[in-house]
């Protein structure tokens, strides 16, 4: 006996209408690319219920995929057996005997084919004292068990789930349309674009390079950012902006207490361009209200002027330790804290403006030719997809 099914469950009470549909479809896609190292893995969907099929697979590294999926809120172990009920009694013993931390138990029997000559009242019962007459380490708790032994008997077949692992929440990436993250190679964007994925959003991203200033290095450590964000969903595209010129021009021409606001500003208009060319109909940044100079109320205020497109902050109400915590979890905080440099890091004013005026800034704006500048930095964009394979990643490495 061996569990050779994974139950999805992915918490279709939110789902109406037409959406239904399409979720389902791009979370079994979803599940579907994720597992693409396993061949004879197979998922599927019946009668409102998805499974992966193991196929003699070891379910483990399959559980740890599939738990790297958004819009699976829990998933557990399966056996599917016929409708008969010997069967039925040993695979509920081997649900049992293979869950951990397991010392209290309860039988939960749903009789969906009334076919079946037992009722669920009465298979509840077969089922609990054929599992304690063969196991002398468990005991029944109807109302807090340990582990619920799921039993469900359908027409084709009959289901018995053990424990229940939870999945990643949230909604299948490629529901909610494209964002463009702006990606430093800081801690917070990329969480802030993990956190975006999780409501179904797919991603590209840009990143403002000035080299010589910021070194291969430091955009080779931005893309090592999306390939971890690409495990959460699909390929993304990477748009790496020439930025040095800009940002020479602004550090040269404008006041110092201005080029801060003036930089970030001219970073909202490279990306409002890149998503009217890409079809993106929203920007995303990791900036959390008072964290630094430019993200203050003041500060938004003053960059946000530039662009009419939405700008999703996911991380804008989180404080920095717990920033840290989900950047830690999905293993991009390694990668942010490896010391190179960014354009924002080598480029920083001495005493940026806390609260920048809108005129104010405007008017030392108004004496750059920034449409030229925008030009050349947008002609300049180099564009890399990055995608989870190694292939990939290896062509990377030969960067350097
Ligand atoms: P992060 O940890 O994401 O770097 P931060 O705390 O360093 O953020 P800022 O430097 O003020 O904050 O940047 C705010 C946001 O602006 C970043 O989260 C990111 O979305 C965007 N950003 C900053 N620098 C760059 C860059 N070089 N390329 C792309 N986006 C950037
Ligand atoms: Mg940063």
């Amino acid at each position: 006996m061996e569990f050779d099914h994974i139950l999805i469950r992915y918490g279709e009470m939110a789902l109406k209408g037409k959406n239904r549909k399409k979720f389902i479809v791009k979370l079994q896609e979803n599940i579907q690319r994720k597992l693409a190292d396993f061949p004879d893995v197979k998922v599927t969907r019946t009668q409102g219920r998805m499974f992966v099929l193991l196929n003699g697979e070891d379910p483990v590294p399959i559980v740890a995929k599939c738990k790297e999926v958004f819009g699976i809120h829990s998933l557990s172990l399966a056996i599917k057996v016929e409708n008969d009920e010997t069967k039925i009694k040993d695979a509920a013993l081997y649900a049992l005997t293979t869950s951990e931390n397991v010392k209290t138990f309860k039988v939960s029997v749903k009789r969906i084919d009334k076919n079946f000559p037992i009722h669920s009242q009465e298979m509840n019962q077969v089922i609990g004292t054929h599992l304690l007459v063969n196991t002398t380490r468990y005991k029944v708790d109807v109302h807090n068990p340990d582990l619920e032994v799921k039993v469900e008997i359908r027409t084709e077949a009959t289901y018995i789930t053990a424990s229940i692992i939870p999945g990643l929440g949230g909604l299948p990436v490629g529901t909610s349309g494209k964002t463009l993250l702006m990606l430093s190679g800081g801690i917070d964007s990329p969480v802030a674009g993990f956190l975006a994925m999780k409501r179904g959003v797919e991603i590209e991203a840009i990143h403002f390079h000035s080299p010589p200033f910021t070194s291969e290095r430091a955009k080779q450590k931005v893309l090592d950012l999306a390939r971890k964000l690409t495990e959460y969903g699909n390929t993304v595209k990477v748009h790496i902006v020439p930025f040095t010129k800009v940002q020479q021009s602004i550090f040269r021409e404008m006041p110092d207490g201005y080029a801060m606001t003036i930089m970030r500003r001219m970073m909202f208009r490279i990306s409002e361009i890149l998503c009217e060319k890409e079809h993106i109909l929203s920007i995303t940044t990791g900036e959390s209200l008072g964290q630094v100079a430019s993200q203050t109320m003041e500060s938004m205020n003053a960059i946000n002027e530039v662009t009419t497109m939405p700008i999703l902050r996911p991380l804008i109400a989180m404080d920095k330790n717990d920033i840290i915590k989900v950047s830690r979890t999905i293993h991009t905080y390694d990668i942010s804290i490896r010391p190179y440099e960014d354009c924002c890091t080598i480029f920083v004013p001495k005493s940026p403006k806390t609260r920048p005026g809108r005129e104010k800034v405007n008017y030392f704006e108004g004496q750059m030719n920034i449409t030229e500048m925008l030009e050349e930095a947008v002609r300049g964009i180099e564009t890399v997809k990055v995608t989870n394979k190694s292939d990939t990643v290896g062509e990377f490495d030969d960067l350097f």
